[in-house]
């Protein structure tokens, strides 16, 4: 069943972990695992980074798995996130949800660049603990924690204070690094 980018003993283990959690959710509701549905989330569970649908359906596409349609991905999308194997990652800028592996990875947080759409993953103890306090002072149960920080990047803030606000232009991640004026 190989193919995926990076074959380690123990990445696909964990794998075969979080296919097993998907197949208990679709059990729970007298779905069946068929084939696609499992490339789809072992393509979701070994991809590297964030992704979009699009981004998902190219590198099944790119694996052979001819028949991942985007429609076909965006239905297995809620229950891969009720099993676990991947979360919402970043604040939705109009430009389509990004989503991350999360099956057996430590949580974490992100910082993006309005300017150039770069974003940094950054892990925190303290803003852990702060949320999980804020939401039990409130009285909430966390199901779900998508906290972002925005601003300019270094490269971007070196580029000059006169770069024209976002928004006209939608880079996608590390795009357009550099665009004068
Ligand atoms: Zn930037
Ligand atoms: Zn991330």
């Amino acid at each position: 069943m190989g193919g995926d980018r990076r074959g380690s003993a123990a990445k696909e283990q964990a794998i075969a972990r979080g296919l097993d959690r998907l197949r208990e959710v679709l059990r729970a509701r007298n779905l069946k695992m068929s084939s696609v549905r499992e490339a789809i989330a072992r393509a979701a569970l070994a991809y590297e980074g964030h992704f979009r649908v699009d981004d998902l359906v190219r590198y099944l596409h790119a694996s052979g798995v001819r028949e991942a349609h985007m429609a076909t991905v965006y239905r297995s999308l809620p229950l891969m996130i009720e099993a676990g194997l991947i979360q919402p990652a970043l604040v939705p800028n109009g430009d389509g949800q990004v989503y991350e592996a999360s099956f057996e990875r430590e949580r974490h947080d992100h910082l993006r660049c309005t300017g150039c759409g770069l974003v940094v993953e950054y892990k925190s103890e303290t803003l852990e603990a702060l949320q999980r306090e804020i939401a039990a002072r409130h009285g909430f149960e966390l199901e779900e924690q998508v906290h972002e920080l925005r601003g300019r990047c270094r490269k971007c803030r070196r580029a000059g204070a006169s770069t024209p606000p976002p928004g006209s232009r939608r880079s996608r991640a590390r795009t357009a690094e550099r665009s004068p004026r």
